[in-house]
């Protein structure tokens, strides 16, 4: 069997962490008892596993486990938060302020709420992917119901100064919203420092299973108020009915729980593979890095090549690197990245810009291999353009 190209593209999913698979495996087989069973053992084990699950989840973000509803991913928590929030707030408002680089998650929810009657600001980044703190503050109006700003960009990993947008978000009594999903089990995310008032993230982008996520919505000093987007048997304290996906549920906890105790280490193992491939690719001649250096999660590198076919060198990589690049990424067409445009890069070089995010498992043979293949397609595509 051929071997599978190396796998560089964390950001996207990881894969499951062999002790998460572990500890799921007996909510499939033998506690399949649905959580909402109050009659009888297999309920009361089931509902048992997802409170401890619970616990785990809101441990590793400082909340308390009853601030913690679960969903099927970060794209549906985003979806209850935002038109959750529209929906209950009809009367005080309808204005909301996002970014341009947000996920599209974020963004076509945005999208779909203007067509109900939102009007949204869209505020823009700088050449390293922030946001500027005073357009904010200056783009709240009366009718401001939400602000929807990211924590981590999944693109270039840049951070985006949470702490300050929530001071600003309170002092105009606005509610904070913070789509947290690659920052969560990558770096520390307290949200009470933080200040964030609904957070969403996803148990697939930090070595749990897919279709399990959560959407913290905090509940001190007072409950934030949004309309549930899913009616049934009202569970999740009414927030989002249907029978809970315990396994899964079982698998973002012990992903947080594991996430939580080796963190620091993880930091260090993988920030030092990123910046030695970082700073091996940025020594290959017309190469530079997008987005902020310092502000940034320590798994990705988002690095543009210049003088170079993207699509050629995407191809050529693939065979031996599972990456994305600024043309592949954002949608199924071919279209350049808009978080890479809207900090100011050319179509071409956005096409021509590759985002490599590592994660637990990468190895330095992997970090070694891979900058020595990067280096010579590189070479090879701008050999071949000459012709
Ligand atoms: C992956 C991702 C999402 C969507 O998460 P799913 O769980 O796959 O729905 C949303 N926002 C960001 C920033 C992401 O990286």
């Amino acid at each position: 069997m051929l071997k599978k190209p190396i796998y560089l593209d964390n950001n996207a999913t990881t894969a499951m962490d062999p002790r998460v698979f572990e500890v799921m495996k007996p909510y499939f087989l033998e506690h399949y008892g649905n959580a909402a069973s109050t009659t009888h053992v297999y309920g009361w084990d089931a509902k048992e596993a997802v409170d401890e699950a619970r616990e785990k989840i809101a441990g590793l973000i400082n909340a308390s486990p009853k601030e913690i509803i679960f969903t099927s991913g970060a794209t549906e928590s985003v979806n209850l938060a935002l038109k959750g929030v529209f929906e209950k707030n009809r009367s005080k408002g309808n204005h909301i302020i996002s970014c341009v680089t947000e996920h599209k998650a974020v963004l076509d929810t945005c999208k779909h709420l203007e067509n109900l009657g939102a009007e949204i600001t869209y505020l823009p980044v700088n050449s390293e992917g922030l946001i500027d703190l005073s357009s904010l503050e200056q783009a709240i109006r009366k009718s401001t119901i939400l602000i929807a700003i990211m924590f981590a960009n999944n693109e270039t990993g840049v951070i985006q100064p949470v702490a300050e947008i929530s001071t600003i978000a309170r002092k105009h009594n606005v509610v904070f919203f913070c789509d947290g999903t690659q920052a969560i089990g990558k770096i520390p995310v307290d949200i009470q420092k933080e200040g964030i008032d609904l957070m969403a993230f996803s148990s697939h982008k930090m070595y749990g299973p897919k279709g399990s996520g959560a959407l913290f919505i905090r509940r001190k000093p007072a409950t934030v108020q949004l309309t549930a987007q899913m009616d049934g048997g009202g569970h999740e304290s009414g927030f989002r009915s249907g029978t809970l996906n315990v396994p899964g549920i079982v698998g973002m906890g012990e992903a947080c729980a594991i996430s939580s105790k080796e963190m620091p280490v993880n930091i260090s193992q993988i920030k030092y593979l990123r910046d030695k491939l970082e700073k091996a690719l940025l020594k290959l001649p017309g190469s530079f890095l997008n987005g902020n250096k310092d502000h940034r999660l320590p798994n990705v590198s988002n690095i543009a090549f210049d003088k170079v076919d993207g699509h050629g060198m995407m191809l050529a990589l693939s065979k031996h690197i599972a990456v994305s690049s600024g043309s592949a990424c954002s949608s199924v067409t071919q279209e350049p990245s808009f978080v890479l445009k809207a900090m100011g890069l050319s179509d071409e070089l956005a096409r021509s810009s590759f985002r490599f995010s590592l994660g637990r498992f990468t190895t330095l043979e992997e970090i070694d291999f891979a900058i020595e293949k990067i280096s010579r397609v590189l070479l090879q595509c701008r050999e071949s353009s000459k012709h």
